[in-house]
């Protein structure tokens, strides 16, 4: 399948989850096994010489994942708080909607491994900034950031600046 076709799977949703926010629901690419197949070999292309990959929560870890047994690498999530037993710290950052903490775990990302930070949607940007933080806060290198789709007008890249950005897709 071609890249356009499987991002094409992509549905907006007005109004989700809350007035005002047109939610970018990834899931039909997710059940649709040419269109994951297509997307993870298009995401796997962008890293450039990556250890490792930090797989952001939720979405992210399906992505991340994938990406990382394709390219027979490790996959370490990046979890809301409270969710991961031990950790090296914690970053706040806030959402298009709401505002959150994520926390990495202890002592899985080696100091120096270059890591890619894979996700399935930038949008403020806050949530891919404060994963890079953590990530460097474990003592690993930022490699790059890899997302399936980009909302331009919310200027999520401006949170990123210095950093290596790859979209497969930005609307
Ligand atoms: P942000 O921190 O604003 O860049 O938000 C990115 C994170 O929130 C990603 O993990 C996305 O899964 C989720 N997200 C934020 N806005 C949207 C949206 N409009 N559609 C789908 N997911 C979104």
């Amino acid at each position: 399948m071609e890249l356009n076709e499987a991002l094409a799977l992509i549905r907006r949703v007005p109004d989700f989850p809350e007035p005002g926010v047109m939610f970018q629901d990834i899931t039909p690419v997710l059940g649709d096994p040419a269109a994951f197949r297509t997307v993870i070999d298009a995401m796997a292309e962008t890293l450039d010489g990556a250890d490792v990959i930090v797989a952001i929560d939720a979405r992210g870890f399906f992505f991340g994942a994938a990406v990382a047994y394709s390219l027979g690498l490790g996959v370490v999530p990046v979890r809301k708080v409270g969710k991961l037993p031990v950790v090296d710290g914690k970053a706040s950052y806030s959402l298009e909607y709401g505002t959150a903490e994520l926390e990495i775990p202890a002592g899985v990302i080696q100091p120096g491994q270059r890591v890619a930070v894979i996700d399935d949607v930038l949008a403020t940007g806050g949530t891919a900034a404060a994963a890079c933080e953590l990530v460097e806060l474990a003592k690993g290198e930022v490699a790059g950031i890899t997302v399936l789709l980009e909302i331009g007008a919310l200027g999520g890249r401006s949170r990123l600046v210095g950093r290596k950005l790859h979209t497969l897709l930005t609307v």
